[in-house]
Order: structure tokens, then C-alpha cells, then sequence
């Protein structure tokens, strides 16, 4: 098993005891990791989405481990996900983000808030990969501010009927079903969500591939016109789309948190291997105490990163145990935001040291660093951007008479 992988599950099993499913599970996740690393190297040189990702996590059966046994799944504790999500994250953050958004994202939103017949129907699918799902809640006018979202609802013939826009969708020109956040026309206080077959007519998809990183995860904008949707596809009650939205969130958070763990041992894999291996100057760079400097900062990154976000998916079990505690949800809502924005902001800037460390070789997508520098700066931005969680963070501080950004 990957070394720092294994020293992480070590260092989760002083203060959490791992059954032999779990263990076996994040042994899978290794595998799986292994096996995706050549190709995705390869896929991210030619800027290429890889879609082996969902074959892959189909392989190793990895889509479930949160997700209950009820429906197929391994009923684990959320840090269980978070150790697999860490993984994957060293390879970059593609595989990572389509199994972000396949299982934080959509699955635990389905789980939470879908019915009997939806969870039976979408769960099982989902966590066996036989459909992949993605999470329409931007549009082009709607980024950090999602509930002044246009794209809307009617009733017809007792179901609904979806138009407009939504924009930057993880997995959005490969899903197979997109829940979709939407106003009613009729009462535009009202928000709800859906869950929509992308082969619906009057769905039409766009890959957006102009990015500046994550070439390998497939990003697409998705146009609803006079979209169908039965009635039996409305997910959570009427008018609480933005709940829905808002709890698939804060296990997003988490999960992106997650995989900034990951760019953060790849970044410090790579250069225990440069720095030992580079000579210049008559010794291995390693030997110079300017570079050790750079080790030294992503070591401190990845003990100040992992703590926050391995406390926060702690504490999800105590919140979900007792879902109604407001005092449980705000605390969640803390930890999460703190655990995202320390995460990335420690990813993106473990990242740039390993570049250094490397030198104008690390300036390359040839090299083990240039994908993990390019992918870590969209972490700053998905999932609620930098600004969005230090608003957040001060609201939950100073009580929400002062929230800032509603
Ligand atoms: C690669 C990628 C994948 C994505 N995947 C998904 C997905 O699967 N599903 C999905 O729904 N969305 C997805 N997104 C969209 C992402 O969540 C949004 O980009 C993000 O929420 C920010 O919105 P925006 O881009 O419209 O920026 P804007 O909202 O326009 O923000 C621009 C800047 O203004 C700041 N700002 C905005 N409001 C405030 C405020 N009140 N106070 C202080 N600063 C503020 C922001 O922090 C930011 O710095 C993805 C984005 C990317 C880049």
C-alpha cells in the first residue's frame, strides 16, 4: 500500500477503530488509485477527460463506502471516505472530483432526502457505477449566490416541466442523471430539486474544456429547454431545494477538503523523491537547507490540513445521529467550512513549493508536480469559494444576525 496512505489510516486508527470491511475497502481504494495513475497521467498531457474513472471505481466497488448497507453500501463513518478520498487525490484531482460529486455530492443527497422508490431506483446504480450523476446548481448568473438561480419550474400534466441554464457541472456531459435545483414559475420563492434522465428531450450538454487545470474531469454546461420531469423525480419536499442544496454541500466541503489532503502527499512524495535524487551544486538539492525549507512547509501543510478535515467528518456521525440539532448542524457548518478553506488554501500553496523544489522542470505537465499545481487552485473556488467560507466561518462566530453574504 502507498506509504503515506498507510501512515494516514495508522495515524486515523489511534482514535478510530477500523472493521475489517473498512480496511479491506480503503485497500481497494489504493488499488484503484494504482491502477488509474498511468493513464491519467497520460490522459491530463493531452488534456483529456478520463473516463476510466468510472470504470475503475466500478472495478474496485468504491462508491459506497459512506453510503448505508441498506442500499448496497458499506455504512461507513465519513472519515472511512475521507481517507479514501485523500488517496485518489494524490493522483490529482479528476478521478477525485467525479467521485466527489458521484458520492458526496449526489449519493448522501439521495440517501438523505430521496423516497424509498428514488433511493431503491438511484442508490444501488450509483454506488455500482452503472450511472454516473452529476450536481446542477450553477449558472452563468448564479455562482456564490445559488438561490438567486433563474432556471425554473412549471407543473404539466402532473409533472413538471424544466427550462434554463445550469453552468460548470462536474461529470455534466457524461452523467446519466443531473439533480437539478429550479424556481417554480408559479411562486418563485419556491426552489426544489429534481432528478433529471439526461437523455431526456430538450437536454442539451456542452463540455467546457478551456480550463486551467483539471483536464482530466469532465466539466459541461447543460442547457434545459421544455424538459419533462415525472412527478415521482421531485427530490426532498416542495420548495426545499435549497436545503437539498445546501446538505449536499456540506458533505461536498468535506470531500474537496479531502482531496486537498492528497495533492498535498503527492506534492510531498514527489519531492522526497527529487530532492534526494537532484544533484546540483555537487550534492543532492535535499542536502540544501533552502529546500529543506519547502519540505518543511508541506510537512507543517499537511499536519495543519488534516486535522481540521478529519474532525469535521468525526463530528458528521453525532450530526447525522440526531439531524435536527440545530447546535449539531452549526457546529458541522463550521468545522466543514474551516476544514475547505484551510485544506485548499495549504493544497494550492504545497503545490507551489513542490514546483519550486523542482525547479523548470516542475513548470511542466511532465513532471509529478505540474498537474497537482494546476488542479489545486480550482479548490479555492468549487464548492463555495474562499470568500464565501470566511463569511461563513465569521457568521458562525458572531451568531447569524451577522451573516454577510445572503
Ligand atoms: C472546475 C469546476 C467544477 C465545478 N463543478 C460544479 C458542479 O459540479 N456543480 C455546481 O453546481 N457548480 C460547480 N462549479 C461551480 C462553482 O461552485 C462556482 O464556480 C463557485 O460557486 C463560484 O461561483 P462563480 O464562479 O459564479 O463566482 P462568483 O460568484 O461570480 O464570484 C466571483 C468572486 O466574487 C466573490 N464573491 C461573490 N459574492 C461575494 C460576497 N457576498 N462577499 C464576498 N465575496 C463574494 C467570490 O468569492 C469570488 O471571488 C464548478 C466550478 C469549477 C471551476
Amino acid at each position: 500500500m502507498e506509504r503515506l496512505f498507510q501512515k494516514s489510516i495508522e495515524e486515523v486508527g489511534r482514535f478510530y477503530r477500523f472493521s475489517e470491511e473498512e480496511l479491506k475497502a480503503l485497500e481497494n481504494v489504493d488499488k484503484a488509485a494504482d491502477e488509474m495513475a498511468e493513464g491519467e497521467f497520460e490522459h491530463y498531457l493531452r488534456h483529456e477527460v478520463n473516463l476510466d474513472a468510472p470504470k475503475i471505481a466500478k472495478k474496485y466497488g468504491i462508491l459506497g463506502i459512506p453510503i448505508s448497507k441498506e442500499y448496497g453500501g458499506l455504512g461507513s463513518n465519513h472519515l472511512v471516505t475521507v481517507l479514501a478520498k485523500e488517496r485518489l487525490g494524490q493522483l490529482g484531482l479528476g478521478f477525485s472530483s467525479f467521485f466527489n460529486v458521484q458520492v458526496f455530492l449526489c449519493s448522501l443527497s439521495i440517501q438523505k432526502w430521496g423516497t424509498d422508490e428514488q433511493r431503491g431506483k438511484y442508490l444501488n446504480a450509483a454506488l455500482n457505477n452503472n450511472i454516473v450523476m452529476a450536481f446542477g446548481l450553477t449558472e452563468p448568473e448564479a455562482g456564490s449566490d445559488p438561490a438567486s438561480l433563474k432556471t425554473s419550474y412549471s407543473k404539466k400534466d402532473g409533472g413538471f416541466v424544466i427550462n434554463g441554464t445550469k453552468y460548470l457541472i462536474t461529470n455534466g456531459s457524461i452523467a446519466d442523471y443531473i439533480i437539478v435545483f429550479a424556481r417554480s414559475k408559479d411562486n418563485p420563492a419556491e426552489t426544489s430539486s429534481f432528478i433529471v434522465d439526461a437523455n431526456s428531450n430538450g437536454v442539451s450538454r456542452m463540455r467546457l474544456s478551456e480550463k486551467v487545470g483539471l483536464f482530466t474531469s469532465d466539466t459541461g454546461m447543460i442547457e434545459f429547454n421544455d424538459v419533462e420531469v415525472p412527478r415521482e423525480n421531485m427530490l426532498g419536499p416542495v420548495g426545499k431545494g435549497m436545503h437539498v442544496a445546501y446538505s449536499g454541500l456540506l458533505n461536498g466541503r468535506i470531500g474537496v477538503a479531502s482531496g486537498c489532503l492528497g495533492i498535498i502527499e503527492g506534492s510531498l512524495n514527489a519531492v522526497m523523491t527529487r530532492s534526494r535524487e537532484r544533484v546540483q551544486h555537487g550534492k543532492p538539492i535535499g542536502k540544501h537547507q533552502l529546500v529543506q525549507r519547502h519540505i518543511a512547509e508541506i510537512m507543517q501543510n499537511l499536519q495543519m490540513a488534516r486535522w481540521p478535515t478529519y474532525m469535521a467528518a468525526l463530528q458528521r456521525a453525532d450530526y447525522e445521529k440526531d439531524p435536527g440539532n440545530r447546535a449539531l448542524i452549526e457546529e458541522a457548518e463550521l468545522r466543514t467550512a474551516v476544514a475547505k478553506r484551510i485544506a485548499s488554501r495549504l493544497a494550492f500553496e504545497s503545490a507551489d513549493h513542490a514546483v519550486q523544489v523542482f525547479g523548470g522542470f516542475g513548470y511542466s505537465l511532465l513532471s509529478p508536480v505540474g498537474a497537482l499545481f494546476c488542479d489545486s487552485r480550482v479548490t479555492r473556488i468549487y464548492e463555495g469559494t474562499d470568500e464565501i467560507l470566511e463569511l461563513k466561518i465569521a457568521s458562525e462566530v458572531l451568531g447569524k444576525d451577522f451573516e454577510a453574504y445572503r
